[in-house]
C-alpha cells in the first residue's frame, strides 16, 4: 500500500560531513537523491549528471525563469537549485527523497512543503569543521574562509530546523537520521491510504 514519500532535507556547514551520510543512507535505504543544478565548476572527479548538473550562469538563469525549481540560493559566488520534476515524481510514487541543500533552500522547501523534514548535521565542534575543510584540500583558502564564514552566519537558523543530528561518529549519524525519517514515515497523516484501509476493514469486524 503506497504511503507518501517522506521529503527529508539534511542541510549543514560545508565539511560537516553531510555528503558522506547521504551518500551511505543511499546506499543502504532506498532513497532517491536529488541531483543539484549548480553554476560552481566541477571538482575533480566529479560527473555532470551524477553529482551535479553543471550549468552555466544563463542556463541556470532560464531554468529559474520557466520555474523548473523547486528551491535554488546562492552560496559563495554560485548558484544552485533542486530541480523540481524529479522530486515530485519520487515523492508521488511513494518514495522517500533526499535533499542535501544549504539552509536558505531547506527554508524555501519548509514553506512550500511543510510535511518536509529538515535535518541540520553538525560537525562535534568549530575546530573539527575547519580541520575537515583544510584536510579535504578541495578549495582554495579565500573559498574555504567564505565557507566558513557562511556557517558562522548559517548558525541563526538552526532553530528554524527539525532536528538536529551530530556528526562525531558516522553510523550513529546515520543511524539517528534512519530513525528520524522512518518514526515521520509512520506519522498517521503519512499513511492515508493505510487508514483508509483500516477504517474500512474494521467496520466489518463484528
Ligand atoms: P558544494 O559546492 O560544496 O558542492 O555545495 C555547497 C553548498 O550548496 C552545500 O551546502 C550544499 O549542500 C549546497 N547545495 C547543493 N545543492 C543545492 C541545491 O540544489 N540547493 C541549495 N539551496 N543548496 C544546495
Amino acid at each position: 500500500m503506497n504511503s507518501k514519500g517522506i521529503l527529508t532535507v539534511i542541510s549543514g556547514f560545508s565539511g560537516s560531513g553531510k555528503g558522506t551520510v547521504v551518500k551511505q543512507l543511499c546506499e543502504r535505504y532506498n532513497y532517491a537523491l536529488s541531483v543539484s543544478a549548480t553554476t560552481r565548476d566541477p571538482r575533480k572527479g566529479e560527473i555532470d549528471g551524477v553529482h551535479y548538473f553543471f550549468k552555466t550562469v544563463e542556463e541556470f538563469e532560464n531554468m529559474i525563469a520557466n520555474d523548473e525549481f523547486l528551491e535554488h540560493a546562492g552560496y559563495v559566488n554560485n548558484m544552485y537549485g533542486t530541480p523540481k520534476r524529479y522530486v515530485l515524481d519520487k515523492l508521488n510514487a511513494g518514495e522517500n527523497v533526499i535533499l542535501e541543500i544549504e539552509m536558505q533552500g531547506g527554508l524555501q522547501i519548509k514553506e512550500k512543503y511543510p510535511d518536509a523534514v529538515l535535518i541540520f548535521m553538525a560537525p562535534p565542534s568549530a575546530y573539527t569543521l575547519k580541520k575537515r575543510l583544510v584536510d579535504r584540500n578541495t578549495e582554495e583558502q579565500d573559498v574555504i574562509n567564505k565557507r566558513l564564514a557562511r556557517a558562522a552566519e548559517e548558525i541563526d537558523y538552526i532553530d528554524k530546523y527539525d532536528y538536529l543530528v551530530i556528526n562525531d561518529e558516522l553510523e550513529t549519524c546515520i543511524n539517528d537520521i534512519q530513525r528520524i525519517v522512518t518514526s515521520e514515515k509512520n506519522k498517521v497523516n503519512n499513511q492515508p491510504a493505510m487508514v483508509d484501509f483500516i477504517k474500512k476493514d474494521f467496520k466489518n469486524i463484528i
